[in-house]
């Protein structure tokens, strides 16, 4: 189980990576066929575009819930 602050509404892939122990091709992956968090994009300095997914704590929930940290 994770603990996290309730005042916190969104967490970012980085966060919510080192939260899960799930790796950012793996979380990326799930995102996309479990439907959760969405994609933001980042501007980058350089003007190149960037996808970010964005989590709400209850997809770090079900995340930390249903799939166990990577191990590779
Ligand atoms: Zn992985």
């Amino acid at each position: 189980m994770i603990t996290i602050k309730s005042s916190q509404k969104l967490f970012t892939e980085d966060e919510v990576s080192s939260l899960t122990g799930i790796c950012l091709d793996h979380l990326r992956s799930l995102a996309r066929s479990k439907h959760l968090g969405f994609l933001a994009r980042a501007a980058e300095a350089a003007g190149a575009q960037a996808e970010k997914w964005l989590f709400t704590n209850s997809d770090l929930m079900v995340l930390s819930v249903l799939f166990t940290r990577c191990q590779h």
